[in-house]
C-alpha cells in the first residue's frame, strides 16, 4: 500500500512535477500533487491545513522559493518545506535553509527526495507531539495554578467562616465567598425547615435577592428543591429551559446557567447552595462544581458548629435559669427552717425539760406503767431538741453568725472525751487523745466548735463495734491547727464518702436506723468547719474504719 501525500509544488514546469510525483512514488508514495507558480496562489493554498509537505522549486520566473518560503514562515503553520533547484549553490542552500526550508534537492539527485520527504514527515510528527506536549503541560500548569489558588482560597474560607459562630453571620460569608470566587451574579444559601420539607433561602444575593427570600421551596420542588431531595450536585447549563423550572415567582425564567450542591453534615441534609451566571458570562464547569463541593462541604460543617453552638448557648441560658430559681428555693428553704426551728426550739425545751423531770421521778413517782412511756417520750423529746439546735447552728454558721474567742483546741478534746467516757464504756472501745505539746490557741466560737468535736466522736463510737479503738489527734502544721477523729468502725463506701456531708444523709436507712441518729451531724460539722475557714476531709473503708480530718486556720 502506497502512502498518501498531498503535495503544494511551487513550480513553473509542469515536466518537473512529473519528474517529483515520479520520484515520489519510487519511495512508495501516492502523492497527490498541486502546482502553483504565484504568491497569490500560495497565499490561498496555506489557508488549506490538508497539505502534508510542500515542494518549493528555488527559482521560478514570477515566484521565488525564498519568496513562498516567507509566505509560509508568516502562515505560522509547520508543515516540511522542501527546497528544489536545478542548480543550487550550497550558499543558496544555506540561505534557504535558513530563510525556514527543512531540506533541499537538486533536480539531478531527485531519488533523494522520497527519504527527504520521508525524513521531514517523521521530524514534523516529532515537533507535533512535542507542541503537543508542551501544550499540554501548559495546560496542566494551569490547571495545578487554579486548584492551587482555589485551595488556598479554601483554606482562607475555612477559617473565615469558621472564625465566629454567629450563623446569620457564617452562612453571609458562605455565601460571598462562593460568588466572588466562582464569579456567579446570584449566591444562595437555602436552610431546611426543621419540619424537614421546606426550604428557604436564608442568605440572597444578587439582583433577585428579595423575591428568593421571599419564595420558600418545598423539597423536590424546581431544581433546587430537587438537589436538595436527590443529594446530587448538579451543574445546569441553561436553567430557563430545565423542565423542573427554576420555581422563583418574580425572577426571569431567562437562559442562565445555574449550579447547587446539597450541604450535609453527617449525613443529614441542611440545605443547598445555588449560584447563578447571567446574560453571556458563560456556564459552570465541572471544576466549578468540584470547587463548590468542597465549599458546601465546610460550609455544611461551619453551619452545625453555629447550630450546636447557638443550641450550647439557649442550654446555658435555661441552666442557669434553672440556677437562679434553684438559689431562690434553697434560700426560701433556708428561711423557713430558721423560722420552723426558731418557733421550735423554745416549746421543745420546756417539753424536753418537764419530760426529762417526770421521767426522773422528780415530779412525784410515777405508776410501773406510766414510766416506760414516758422515758420514750423524753429521749425522744432530747432528740427532737438536739434536732433542732443543730438546725439552728447550721444556719447561724451559714450566716457566719457566731462569736470570735480565743480556743485552746487540745484542752477542748479532753473535756470532751471525759463526757464521752460513759458511752464509752457502754460500747467496749477504747479512747484515747493524742495532742500536741504548745498547740496555738485559735479564734473561733467556742460553743460550735465543742459541737463539731462531739459529733466527731459521738460518730465514731456509734459506728464502732466493741473491742474498737477512736483516737483523736490535734496536730500543728504551720499555721492550721489538724485535728483527727480516727476509729476502726464500719466505715464509709467510697460512693458515698461526699454525701454523707448531706443534711439528713445516712449512709444505709437501715444500719442507720439500727445506730439511730438524725443525718445532721456531719452536715453540722461541715458547716461550722467552713464558717471557721477551715475544710473538712474524709478517708474511710468499709469494715476497717474512718478518718475524719479538720483543717482549721489558727486566726480564722
Ligand atoms: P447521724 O445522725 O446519722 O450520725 P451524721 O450526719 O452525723 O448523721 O452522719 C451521716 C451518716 O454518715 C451516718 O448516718 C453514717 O451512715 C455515716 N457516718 C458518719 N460518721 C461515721 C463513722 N465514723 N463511721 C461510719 N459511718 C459514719
Amino acid at each position: 500500500m502506497r502512502e498518501s501525500l498531498r503535495v503544494l509544488m511551487i513550480e513553473d514546469l509542469e515536466d518537473d512535477v512529473v519528474l517529483v510525483a515520479r520520484a515520489l512514488r519510487a519511495s512508495g508514495f501516492d502523492p497527490d500533487i498541486e502546482r502553483i507558480d504565484t504568491a497569490e496562489a500560495m497565499t490561498s493554498a496555506l489557508g488549506d491545513p490538508g497539505w502534508d509537505i510542500i515542494i518549493a522549486d528555488y527559482s521560478l520566473p514570477r515566484f521565488s522559493g525564498l519568496a513562498a518560503l516567507q509566505l509560509y514562515q508568516d502562515s505560522g503553520i509547520d508543515i516540511p518545506f522542501i527546497i528544489v533547484s536545478g542548480n543550487i549553490g550550497e550558499e543558496v542552500a544555506v540561505q534557504a535553509m535558513r530563510a525556514g526550508a527543512h531540506d533541499y534537492v537538486m533536480k539531478n539527485n531527485l531519488p533523494r527526495l522520497g527519504a527527504a520527504v520521508r525524513r521531514e514527515l517523521h521530524e514534523a510528527k516529532v515537533r507535533q507531539a512535542r507542541r503537543e506536549a508542551e501544550e499540554e503541560n501548559v495546560k496542566l500548569y494551569e490547571e495545578t495554578r487554579r486548584q492551587a489558588s482555589r485551595l488556598a482560597a479554601l483554606l482562607e474560607i475555612g477559617s473565615d467562616i469558621s472564625a465566629t459562630l454567629d450563623l446569620p453571620t457564617v452562612l453571609e460569608r458562605i455565601a460571598t465567598h462562593a460568588r466572588t470566587l466562582l464569579n456567579a451574579d446570584d449566591s444562595d444559601v437555602y436552610l431546611l425547615d426543621p419540619d424537614g420539607s421546606t426550604l428557604r433561602a436564608i442568605v440572597s444575593q444578587g439582583d433577585f435577592a428579595e423575591q428568593t427570600r421571599a419564595a420558600p421551596l418545598q423539597l423536590g420542588e424546581g431544581i433546587v428543591g430537587s438537589v436538595a431531595q436527590s443529594g446530587v450536585p448538579e451543574v445546569i447549563h441553561d436553567a430557563g429551559q430545565d423542565p423542573r423550572g427554576v420555581q422563583v415567582p418574580g425572577t426571569p425564567l431567562e437562559s442562565h446557567a445555574l449550579m447547587c450542591a446539597p450541604l450535609v453534615s453527617r449525613g443529614q441534609l441542611m440545605g443547598v447552595m445555588a449560584l447563578n451566571r447571567r446574560g453571556a458570562r458563560g456556564g459552570f464547569e465541572q471544576a466549578d462544581l468540584d470547587f463548590l463541593i468542597t465549599l458546601a462541604r465546610q460550609a455544611a460543617v461551619a453551619i452545625e458548629n453555629a447550630r450546636m453552638y447557638a443550641a450550647e448557648k439557649q442550654r446555658a441560658k435555661e441552666l442557669r435559669r434553672a440556677l437562679d430559681q434553684q438559689r431562690e428555693l434553697d434560700r426560701l428553704k433556708d428561711a423557713f427552717i430558721q423560722n420552723v426551728s426558731h418557733e421550735l426550739r423554745t416549746p421543745v425545751t420546756i417539753i424536753y425539760g418537764y419530760a426529762d423531770l417526770f421521767a426522773r421521778g422528780e415530779l412525784g413517782e410515777l405508776r410501773a406503767d406510766q414510766q416506760q412511756p414516758m422515758a420514750i417520750i423524753a429521749r425522744r423529746a432530747a432528740v427532737l431538741s438536739d434536732m433542732v439546735s443543730d438546725l439552728t447552728i447550721i444556719l447561724q454558721a451559714q450566716m457566719r453568725e457566731f462569736r470570735g474567742s480565743e480556743v485552746d483546741l487540745g484542752q477542748m478534746v479532753h473535756i470532751a472525751l471525759g463526757d464521752f467516757e460513759l458511752a464509752r464504756e457502754e460500747a467496749g472501745l477504747t479512747l484515747t487523745a493524742n495532742v500536741e505539746q504548745d498547740l496555738p490557741v485559735l479564734t473561733g466560737d467556742p460553743d460550735h466548735l465543742h459541737r463539731m468535736l462531739d459529733n466527731l466522736v459521738d460518730n465514731a463510737i456509734k459506728f464502732t463495734p466493741s473491742g474498737g479503738s477512736v483516737e483523736v489527734r490535734v496536730g500543728r502544721d504551720g499555721d492550721r491547727l489538724v485535728l483527727e477523729v480516727v476509729d476502726t468502725g464500719i466505715g464509709i463506701p467510697a460512693d458515698q464518702l461526699d454525701r454523707v456531708f448531706e443534711r439528713f444523709y445516712q449512709v444505709d436507712g437501715s444500719t442507720t436506723r439500727r445506730y439511730g441518729g438524725t443525718g445532721l451531724g456531719l452536715a453540722l460539722v461541715w458547716e461550722i468547719v467552713l464558717a471557721h475557714g477551715g475544710t473538712v476531709k474524709l478517708e474511710s473503708k468499709v469494715d476497717e474504719g474512718s478518718t475524719f480530718r479538720v483543717i482549721l486556720p489558727v486566726n480564722g
